[in-house]
């Protein structure tokens, strides 16, 4: 099988997340097929989305500008897997308690922009995350912190005590950037939902 994924283009690292989902379906035994969206007609055709960091604010304004919130909304409805990392998370969330970012709503959580502070500004972290087996190299970028989880979300890994990964049905959202490892697995628990339950 062949899966279609559709990574937003508006900003973020496009190359690192197409590398990291080809190598999770080669160890599955499947192709990818990457595809970018910066416009409206790509993620009806897709069946699995990326949603990568950036800047929230411009990252919401393109995606309601180029009428691209409607479809990502259809696409979760429909039960197809999202993966949303730092200002995705923030764009997936349904509040970020900020105007400039209008969120879509996919994600059931809050959070707070910039919220690890000025010193830890940046930093790696080894984080025990539920469903795999030995810590992920987690790097946070003046990443959001969840401060609301609703109630039919899942809270996967924590850092300070503060949720940093989640899912909420076919979404998963990290505060880190899982790209910048060489490490695939968050991944594969977005896309090929690896983990035993
Ligand atoms: N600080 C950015 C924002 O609030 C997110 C940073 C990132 O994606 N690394 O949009």
């Amino acid at each position: 099988m062949t899966l279609r994924a559709g990574v937003l283009a508006v900003q973020g690292d496009v190359s690192e997340h197409a590398d990291a989902i080809e190598r999770v379906a080669t160890a599955h035994g499947e192709t990818a097929e990457v595809v970018e969206i910066r416009e409206a007609g790509v993620v009806p055709d897709c069946d699995a989305l990326l949603m990568p960091g950036g800047e929230s604010t411009t990252i919401s304004r393109l995606v309601h500008r180029e009428g691209i919130d409607r479809e990502i909304a259809a696409h979760v409805e429909a039960g197809k897997p999202v993966l949303a990392t730092c200002a995705g998370l923030i764009v997936a969330a349904s509040d970020a308690h900020d105007d400039r970012v209008e969120t879509l709503n996919v994600l059931d959580v809050s959070v707070e922009r910039n919220a690890f502070g000025r010193q830890k500004d940046s930093f790696e972290a080894p984080l025990s995350v539920t469903g795999l087996d030995d810590p992920f190299p987690a790097v946070f970028i003046r990443a959001p912190v969840i401060d609301y989880v609703g109630d039919d979300v899942e809270v996967l890994a924590t850092w300070d005590d503060r949720p940093v990964a989640v899912r909420d049905g076919p979404v998963v959202g990290t505060s880190f950037h899982p790209e910048l490892t060489e490490d695939p697995r968050i991944h594969d628990l977005a896309f090929f939902d690896s983990v035993e339950t």
